[in-house]
């Protein structure tokens, strides 16, 4: 032969005039078509797969862990199974499957499936039934949840006060923000146990002490305040080794931000607290001025709450008398009355909001 692009088949001993593409065998590339779509599988796929899927949370057991796959019911346990443990030839492009599940009992589904694809440029379809032996069983963290197991304890307080609504709204939704993060890692030991309203707070139970840590962080970050951590010994495991319990006290400061209040072994007049991170923070609602708590103080400085923007009422100015004062009319009594007055109030409003407290009528910012 002087046909130096020309082969022969080595099975068959026919002349080759194409050669197969790059997921072939150099043996399986210089077989004609014939002898090689004779031993040709599209698929190769087990005929059983036997699955354990938690009852609970519908994760399956692959190797020796359990991995959240998101399946809703059997069958789409079964179809995830099943595409884990199928191979699809490396040379064929273009596949696709369809899939019909049967279900032959409460544990048994029968995957019929049709593959499709392209093999040297010829079109192949292979049909393989696959049989998904479901078992129900609860995996490690579902057996956790259900023994309430939790590591920590978030106790959310606030410092002579209860909590907020919303403060302890906002801790739920972070410990459950928290839990998802981790989720989403793959992280199969972190869970919520149990959150519970505690007599002047809420109480939030958690599968780990770093997620109690984490929770606790940042709701000192959003709210400020502080927070200890005290450990309990509960018991020892297996191994003998000791295992803790952890507390983390959260105490949110006593005043929040839009909050009024009279500082103690202070003369400066009222002031509108704006931040409480650190040090309290805010502004005098006589002058205008910034307050800040000095060091001396502390983080939050001996006082008492007034009231707070959300009380405060719309009333009508009467006149701007000098940039100390300004005449307004008092909003339950409609008597005008000269009120000190803060530099942020706009000479030219025609109203003002005021916040009447046991400490007097006072002009706040506007909102
Ligand atoms: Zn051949
Ligand atoms: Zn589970």
């Amino acid at each position: 032969m002087t046909d130096a692009g020309s082969s022969f088949c080595p099975e068959c001993g026919d002349p080759v005039d194409s050669a197969g593409g790059d997921g072939a065998t150099r043996r399986e590339q210089s077989l004609c078509d014939s002898c090689y779509f004779a031993a040709f599988d599209l698929v190769d796929a087990p005929d059983t797969i036997e699955v354990m899927v938690c009852a609970r949370c519908g994760a399956v057991h692959r190797g020796n862990r359990w991995v959240d796959i998101g399946a809703d019911d059997y069958v789409d346990v079964a179809v995830a199974e099943t595409t884990e443990a199928l191979g699809v030839h490396l040379e064929a492009e273009d596949v696709d499957w369809e899939v019909r599940p049967e279900k032959l009992d409460d544990n048994t589904v029968r995957m019929h499936a049709t593959f499709t694809g392209v093999v040297r440029d010829t079109h192949r379809t292979e049909q393989v039934a696959v049989t998904v032996k479901v078992s129900r069983q609860t995996c490690q963290r579902c057996g956790r949840i259900a023994g309430e197991s939790y590591a920590s304890t978030v106790q959310v307080r606030a410092v002579g006060r209860d909590p907020t609504s919303e403060e302890t709204d906002r801790a739920a939704e972070l410990a459950h923000r928290i839990v998802a993060d981790m989720e989403a890692t793959g992280d199969r030991e972190a869970f919520v146990t149990e959150i519970g309203d505690a007599e002047s707070g809420t109480d939030i139970k958690l599968s780990t002490t770093k997620i109690g840590l984490k929770l606790a962080r940042k709701l000192v970050e959003e709210f400020g305040g502080d927070f200890e951590d005290h450990e309990t010994l509960i018991t020892e495991d297996d191994d003998g080794n000791e295992v803790y319990r952890v507390t983390y006290a959260v105490r949110l400061p006593e005043f929040v931000p839009g909050d009024v209040v009279d500082i103690a072994a202070d003369d400066g007049g009222p002031v509108l607290v704006q931040s409480n991170h650190g040090n309290l923070k805010g502004v005098r609602v006589t002058t205008g001025e910034p307050y800040e708590a000095s060091f001396e103080d502390g983080d939050s400085p001996d006082a008492r709450k007034l009231g707070a923007v959300t009380d405060a009422t719309e009333a009508t100015v009467v006149t701007v008398e000098d940039d100390a004062a300004i005449q307004i009319l008092d909003p339950d009594t409609y008597e005008a009355q000269t009120v000190a007055r803060p530099d942020y109030v706009d000479p030219d409003a025609s109203t003002v909001p005021a916040l009447k407290s046991r400490a007097g009528l006072h002009v706040l910012p506007d909102a």
